[in-house]
């Protein structure tokens, strides 16, 4: 498809397409509603013609062929299912195998292997659609789509009324053909989950445009902007990502600590080994604290004795399975150098510096992935620099 428009009066309903499909791929359409993705599907069999731009099929101009003949080549399941009503199941599932004068043995062997393909009685083919439930006609509408056997089958939103069982069986079941008999699909969703399981690459479409071409993995790691991010949910975002799901996973695992009862001579004896300006204090079971600076230890150590006397007890930190995109802005924004990182019973698990921060933000921006250094994590490197007073965890 090459800069391929429809336009109806002021509205652009597709608005300069341009996708090059290979044999035996599986795109996925998604998009909001009225976006473009039917009326799309729509011209590439001619049931509409383009206001511009051309569309090509196995190198022929799909714009100087016979419309007809073209759709016999092109299986199609439409949104709202389509059967005839005056037909019986037989007939609408070789609606096109007649057509294309199949023998009616042939046509039969067809029905009976495609009513079982969706786990429905041979029975039925004598059935009239009425006859059925809205889900047993959904399956009959898809298997139609793919009795003759076509190279190439458009599906648009074909299992939007299926219960979860039914649906995943199709899903399988159309997986099967592209990638065990090399078919050709190009397939409207609405359900991300579904597009990602079943696409070769995904087009992510907004008011007419295309938004993102790309691979379910590449659409998961980069997504082009908030538009594709939103449609993705957060929640896929982290399971795409899982060398940087939590702050847990990147935090450094030698945060330095004492316990309140130490001597401040005992602190300074241990950040000077450490060489660290702050250290975290925990209890005997390593619950965090608060913390302690240089700057407190020099001010009252001829005054007080222990690290409880001066320490702060006031500290910013997270908990370590909280979600990094949820923390990182409000670290940085902060301005902390680095903060103590705990885990559910509050205790000192690490801790995550402002360098460690780098790479989050150098992948959430796009940045090229095989040159990430999250597995840095378990180094040794430079400890706790400062923890800054702050508020208590928010
Ligand atoms: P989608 O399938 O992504 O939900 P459509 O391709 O059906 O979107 O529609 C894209 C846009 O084109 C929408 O704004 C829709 O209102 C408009 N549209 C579709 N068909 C017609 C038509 N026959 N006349 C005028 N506008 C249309
Ligand atoms: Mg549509």
């Amino acid at each position: 498809m090459k800069h391929l428009s429809k336009i109806y009066g002021e509205n652009k309903a597709v608005d300069d397409f341009n996708l090059d499909v290979k044999k035996g791929e599986f795109i996925c359409f998604i998009g909001t509603s009225g976006s473009g993705k039917t009326t799309t599907m729509r011209m590439i069999n001619r049931m509409l013609n383009p206001t511009e731009g051309s569309i090509k099929l196995n190198g022929e101009d799909v714009l100087k062929a016979d419309p007809v003949k073209l759709r016999r080549k092109i299986g199609y399941v439409i949104q709202n299912i389509g059967l005839m009503p005056h037909m019986t199941i037989r007939d609408n599932i070789t609606i096109v195998p007649k057509l294309l004068k199949w023998s009616e043995e042939k046509r039969n062997e067809r029905a009976k292997e495609m009513i079982k393909m969706v786990e429905l009685p041979e029975e039925f083919l004598d059935r009239y659609p009425s006859e059925l439930s809205g889900g047993q006609q959904q399956r009959i509408g898809v298997v139609r789509a793919l009795a003759a056997d076509q190279d190439l089958i458009l599906m648009d939103e074909p299992f939007g009324a299926l219960d979860p069982i039914t649906r995943e069986s199709l899903q399988d079941f159309v997986k099967d053909l592209q990638m065990r008999l090399g078919k050709t699909l190009i397939f409207v969703t609405h359900d991300m989950d579904e597009a990602l399981k079943l696409a070769t690459r995904i087009v992510v479409m907004s008011h007419g445009k295309m938004i993102q071409v790309a691979t379910p993995d590449e659409i998961l790691r980069h997504p082009a902007n908030e538009f594709v991010e939103n449609l993705i949910g957060k929640d896929r975002l982290i399971q795409a990502r899982p060398s940087i799901t939590t702050v847990g996973q990147v935090m450094y695992n030698n945060a330095v600590s004492i316990t309140p009862g130490r001597s401040l001579k005992e602190a300074l004896k241990l950040m000077h080994e450490k060489r660290v300006d702050t250290l975290l204090v925990t209890d005997d079971t390593g619950v965090l604290k608060g913390y302690v600076g240089i700057e407190q230890i020099d001010y009252n150590y001829n005054t007080a004795t222990s690290v409880d006397d001066v320490m702060t007890r006031k500290v910013f930190y997270v908990n370590e399975n909280s979600i990094i995109r949820d923390t990182v802005e409000r670290i940085l924004k902060r301005g902390y150098k680095n903060v103590p990182v705990v885990d559910e019973n509050k205790k000192l698990v690490g801790i995550v510096t402002r360098a460690s921060l780098v790479d989050i933000v150098y992948d959430a921006l796009g940045g090229d992935s095989d040159t990430q250094t999250h597995d840095k994590k378990k180094e040794d490197t430079k400890p706790a620099e400062k923890v800054e007073a702050g508020d208590d965890k928010s």
